[in-house]
């Protein structure tokens, strides 16, 4: 039906169809990139690589080109002499969005996917064993550091310091007092908020300009800025002017630290990375955030949950585990 339509646009409908957009792709653009199959998608990337490999170094063309084609606005080709009811167009619009998440989706499928274990609030009981599971396992994790912790005792300061000794482990920044659990009031003085989180990269010496924010799923990095509560984007924003990265997470595992019983099992979490993972819904594709807390891993009962994890990804796929340094990886 909608072959062969003639690619015009009127200004009338160009107004009607901004406004059925709206709620589902924001701006609308006709770019005829938009059109490209599959097929010159992948040979895009390739060529990209090609050239990435000839010039020795990583910012190239090719690169996130699958990625960003998932986020832009379709492409609408509209025959002024019989145009489509409004029902019509919202059908054919909601196929050509489908049709286009499918064959991008199958087209990212060919490339790695990479996973991010992030711990945050340590060091607290429970940072140990997290410390040996990743030395276990030979895996990659990422943990978002509390300084006042560190201070508390001296077992505390002692598991800091296996975290910072482990080449498996990277630390980064979760700002030194973790807005002592009163977040709006921490983050409704930016200047403030910015000295504690400098504070904590000094008493750490955090190698990396990497923040979580305490209690918010924020991310400010590269081309991205996405802000859950307004409360707390200043500070974010001040942070990212002065050099750092802000990253939320895409998928949170809970367990009650005291118990070590999950509100979520094994298989639970294991599923919904899977489906992050599959269906490309993760803040990057082909990248997955997990978000846990040391404390939940106190107990011999959420350790054993947390190796269970890490044996089931290993098994069944091959997910590489990732420092959020390398954050994301694009294709
Ligand atoms: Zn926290």
């Amino acid at each position: 039906m909608v072959k062969g339509m003639k690619v015009l646009m009127t200004l009338g409908m160009a107004t009607f169809l901004s406004a059925s957009l709206i709620s589902c792709q924001g701006s609308m653009n006709t770019k005829a990139a938009n059109a490209l199959p599959d097929s010159a998608l992948v040979e895009g990337w390739e060529d990209g690589l090609k050239k990435e490999e000839a010039i020795g170094h990583k910012d190239t063309v090719g690169r996130g080109m699958l990625a960003k084609r998932l986020k832009e606005p379709i492409y609408i080709p509209v025959d002024t002499l019989s145009p489509l009811r409004k029902d019509s167009l919202e059908i054919w619009i909601k196929n050509e969005k489908r049709r286009i998440r499918d064959s991008v989706r199958l087209a990212l499928d060919k490339f790695p996917k990479h996973i991010y274990f992030t711990f945050d609030d340590g060091p607290l009981l429970g940072s140990a064993a997290i410390d040996s599971i990743s030395r276990a396992k030979n895996v990659k994790i990422n943990v978002f550091l509390v300084g006042k912790h560190a201070y508390m005792s001296k077992a505390l300061k002692r598991d800091f310091e296996l975290y910072y000794n482990n080449p498996l482990v990277e630390c980064y920044n979760h700002s030194y007092t973790h807005a002592n659990n009163r977040f709006t009031t921490f983050y409704s003085n930016p200047i403030s908020a910015y000295d504690d989180f400098e504070k904590n990269e000094v008493e750490l010496k955090l190698k990396h300009k990497i923040i979580r924010l305490p209690g918010r799923n924020i991310w400010i990095y590269d081309d991205v800025r996405r802000v859950d509560l307004q409360s707390g984007a200043s500070t974010a924003d001040m942070l990212y002017t002065n050099g750092y990265r802000i990253f939320g997470w895409d998928v949170e595992w809970k367990i009650h630290g005291l118990t070590g019983k999950p509100i979520q099992s094994v298989d639970e979490i294991y599923t919904r990375i899977r489906n992050y993972m599959d269906n490309k819904s993760s803040m990057e594709p082909n990248n997955v955030v997990l978000l846990m807390h040391d404390d939940m891993f106190r107990n011999k009962k959420g350790q054993q949950l947390l190796s269970t994890l890490i044996d089931t990804i290993q098994r069944n796929t091959n997910y590489t585990f990732e420092f959020m340094r390398n954050y994301p990886f694009r294709y």
